[in-house]
């Protein structure tokens, strides 16, 4: 092989040499993507964010509802905190209230990175180290875990030193909450800020390696309908009925069904997390998904009650504690495949599957836990047909009949015990004394705003089994409970956000609105509906996950049709897209990332800093879990938070003890750098909270609008924003917000339609000089309009700091 050595030489001295170029230009790729682009911050430690955090915590302070105020951690213990005394330890009550948040925000994130653990675990056993990662037409794999750690997962191998360093810090953060470690409420928020970070990098784990080894949809649009609702549970065959979140198990269960041609045998069903997964799985190609999706948490109680399951699988996450003596006392055997939930039951992994059914069938034991998942998909339906027919014979009886109802709500003596001790505060009185006279209607609708906890039937000092009555009384409804749900279509492409981003970044898509979480409504699924409609019709993209996924599925309008029929799932404004289950909301932070990485052309690996100052400036989104209730749904919205994207909870999320809220009337916390100079840069307030709670959807649809309004608006974006601001306050609180004023910067971003009478309002109620000839303001806003203003809340990235 020819060589050149240094000196001069001219092209036609080269006859006969071989330049191999390529060579040295992959090895300049190479060293750029392992080291090159290496941001300041990969692999935060506990303090690696901090400064941001308290940054973020400077504008949105910390607002704490304590649920009590004792603390009972140690033995030095109870120390009663009331009135910020001191507890023997020396912590005072907001400290130890945002030790309480800080607990919450990590068992949630070690749910999702437990699980991510676990699956991860299972499938490099199954598919190999090197199975490659695919999640359709991206180049951009993992934002969280590349903008976080600074690794570029190619391969489930790769996953794994995600994973170890998410265990890692969550080890680190679980010391922290032990009695005298931190004693600063502002320190222990920016821990749960962490939390909350590592919560999605978790979640991103968990859903990349599923998407990637179980066929589920690759950023499809078109993924699959399927059907939902308790309705649809055809209950004439033997019904396999499966709770939880980890779908490897009931995976194996389908392809067990398939294999030994029994999917048209068996009515297999899912609640929770692990339904909607299960109608993900193998329909990355098309076709329908043959399981059927029964609904959320809320659901739970009421199908086991109902007596239709023949067999009940569960995995982990959100699964009642009291499904094995409730499923025994109608002869459901119950199969555990998880070692977070156990169940007390006799370990059957290494037995023989005749052995197991055997035993199971005869109810000789009411149980068995198999942590074998080859083993679980074939014993679980096989256990199905066979226990099913016994179960018919046995003419196994779970609700009442039409004359014990009347007798039992006849029985009824109207104490009010159950009501004080239902979390919705429902009618239940004034139902029973109906449905004792024949008039089932009360109970039928209190039916989809009941959450089936239970605790009703605790407390009658009647011994009615009120949730049974409730459940019966409202057949009639339960079998027109029929909906459609899109299956999960996993991330967001890397071609829709370089479509979408600059309508997104502009504000002429006025906004992400993410609903997603668990269904603790305060009045009923329906609200969930009414909201992601409204916004639909306005063009805001909706994304949707878990369990608010599932019941904006069960309403169709006029026609029939469901929103997901009526609605496409592209990534564009008035799209309604279901990313998946509760580990594909690290799609919706991602999708925020991408848009800085691939629209923005920021880097994003090892800088997170950057990116989530970009997207709280840049990207109008706002979470809303309505009926948030889990320790997870926490941890998702802190992340959220870190990454400068507000949240807001449905009521009950009060009861997380702490809210995250801004002054909008303070001018100083409303100011940031202009990255171009270094100058002040005046900012609207919004949003005006990283954390809140509010009480009726009719209050949340303006507050979604106002609380997309960010910085980077054009005045065509700012414009439309500020119309649906007005339009929705008028619409649903009937009348004009009383701030709108303050987001407008000139003439240009008034709603065009009403611009001549907004025009007259800044004149006569706030000063603002107007040119009436030319419909001009002249002055009164507090801000400028420049498109290409950089608003930066950090110093380092303005001209001439670095
Ligand atoms: S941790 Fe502190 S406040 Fe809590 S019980 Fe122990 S001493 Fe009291
Ligand atoms: S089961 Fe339903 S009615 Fe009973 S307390 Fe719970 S939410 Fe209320
Ligand atoms: S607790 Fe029992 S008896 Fe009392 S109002 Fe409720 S259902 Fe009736």
């Amino acid at each position: 092989m020819s060589k050149i050595s240094t000196g001069h030489f001219s092209i036609e001295d080269l006859e006969n040499v071989q330049i191999t170029i390529g060579k040295i230009v992959g090895a300049i790729e190479k060293k750029v993507e392992e080291e090159g682009d290496m941001g300041p911050t990969p692999k935060p430690g506990v303090s690696g964010l901090r400064d941001w955090d308290h940054q973020v915590l400077s504008r949105y302070q910390p607002v704490y509802t304590p649920m009590c105020d004792q603390c009972c951690y140690c033995t030095f213990g109870k120390c009663d905190l009331g009135g910020n005394k001191e507890g023997a330890c020396g912590i005072n009550l907001g400290a130890h209230q945002s030790r309480e948040f800080l607990l919450r925000v990590i068992t949630g994130a070690a749910a999702h990175s437990g699980h991510g653990r676990h699956l991860l675990h299972y499938l490099i056993e199954r598919y190999g180290r090197d199975h490659p990662l695919d999640l359709g037409p991206s180049n951009l794999l993992a934002p969280n875990v590349q903008m976080v750690t600074g690794i570029k997962p190619k391969t489930l191998g790769d996953l794994e030193e995600a994973i170890e360093y998410v265990e890692e810090q969550l080890t680190q953060l679980l010391a922290t909450v032990h009695m005298g470690q931190e004693g600063a409420a502002i320190d222990f928020e920016s821990k749960a800020m962490h939390g909350g970070m590592l919560d999605h990098v978790g979640m991103e784990i968990s859903d990349l390696a599923q998407v990637s080894c179980l066929g589920m949809p690759k950023s499809d649009p078109d993924a699959p309908l399927a059907e939902i609702g308790m309705g649809c549970i055809d209950a004439a065959k033997p019904v396999l009925l499966v709770i939880g979140h980890n779908v490897a198990g009931v995976a194996n269960m389908i392809d067990y069904m398939h294999e030994n041609n029994l999917s048209d045998k068996i009515e297999l069903g899912g609640l929770c997390c692990t339904a909607i997964d299960m109608i993900r799985y193998q329909m990355d190609k098309g076709g329908k998904p043959y399981a059927k999706v029964v609904g959320t948490l809320a659901k739970e109680l009421k199908m086991i009650r109902s007596g239709i399951p023949d067999v009940i699988v569960v995995d982990e996450q959100c699964v009642r504690a009291d499904v094995l003596e409730e499923a025994k006392r109608l002869s459901i055997p119950v199969i555990t495949t998880n070692e977070k939930i156990m169940y007390g039951l006799r370990n059957r992994s290494k037995d023989k599957a005749d052995a197991i059914i055997e035993d199971l069938a005869s109810g000789k034991e009411a149980g068995a836990l198999i942590l074998d998942l080859d083993l679980v998909g074939e014993v679980a339906p096989r256990l199905a047909l066979k226990v099913a027919p016994i179960r018919k014979e046995k003419g196994i009886k779970a609700l009442p009949s039409d004359e014990e109802l009347t007798a039992l709500a006849a029985k009824c003596v109207h104490c009010g015990a159950c009501e004080l001790v239902c979390p919705n505060n429902l009618g239940i009185m004034d139902a029973m004394k109906a449905c004792a006279e024949g008039d089932l209607t009360k109970f039928e609708i209190l039916h989809d705003h009941c959450v089936a906890c239970g605790r009703c039937d605790q407390d009658c000092p009647k011994d009615i089994p009120v949730l049974d009555v409730i459940e019966k009384a409202s057949q009639k409804v339960i079998s027109q409970e029929k909906g459609i749900v899109r299956s999960g279509r996993g991330q967001i492409s890397d071609p829709e956000i370089r479509q979408e981003g600059v309508n997104l970044v502009m504000g002429t898509t006025p906004g992400i609105i993410a609903l997603v979480g668990c269904s603790n409504y305060p009045e009923g699924t329906k609200d969930l509906y009414r909201l992601a409609e409204e916004m639909l019709k306005r063009n805001y993209i909706m994304v949707t996950s878990g369990c608010s996924a599932m019941d904006l599925g069960m309403y169709k309008d006029e026609e029939g049709k469901t929103l997901y029929e009526r609605y496409p799932a592209k990534f564009l404004g008035g799209n309604l897209i279901n990313v998946g289950s509760c580990v594909s909301n690290s799609h919706i932070s991602g999708t925020a990332i991408k848009v800085a990485a691939i629209f923005a052309q920021r880097n994003i690996t090892g800088n997170y800093e950057e990116i989530a100052d970009y997207i709280m400036n840049r990207i109008g989104a706002v979470g809303v879990a309505w009926g948030a209730y889990s320790q997870k749904a926490v941890a998702i919205g802190t992340g959220c938070n870190r990454l400068g994207i507000p949240v807001v909870v449905g009521p009950h999320g009060s009861k997380y003890r702490r809210a995250l809220i801004g002054k909008p009337y303070e001018e100083e916390h409303w100011k940031l750098y202009d990255a171009r100079n270094g100058e002040t840069l005046p900012i609207p307030a919004s949003p005006e909270f990283m954390l809140t709670t509010v009480e009726t959807v009719e209050e949340l649809m303006p507050m979604l609008a106002k609380n997309c309004i960010r910085p980077s608006d054009n005045n065509m974006g700012r414009m439309i924003k500020l119309t649906h601001y007005i339009e929705l306050s008028q619409k649903y609180l009937g009348q004009m917000p009383d701030d709108w004023h303050r987001f407008v910067r000139t003439e240009t971003d008034l709603p065009l339609a009403k611009r001549e009478e907004l025009l007259k309002i800044l004149e006569k109620e706030h000063g603002w000089e107007i040119d009436w000839k030319r419909k001009k303001i002249i002055s009164g806003p507090t801000m400028k309009s420049d498109v290409s203003a950089q608003p930066t809340n950090l110093k380092r990235l303005c001209k001439g700091e670095c």
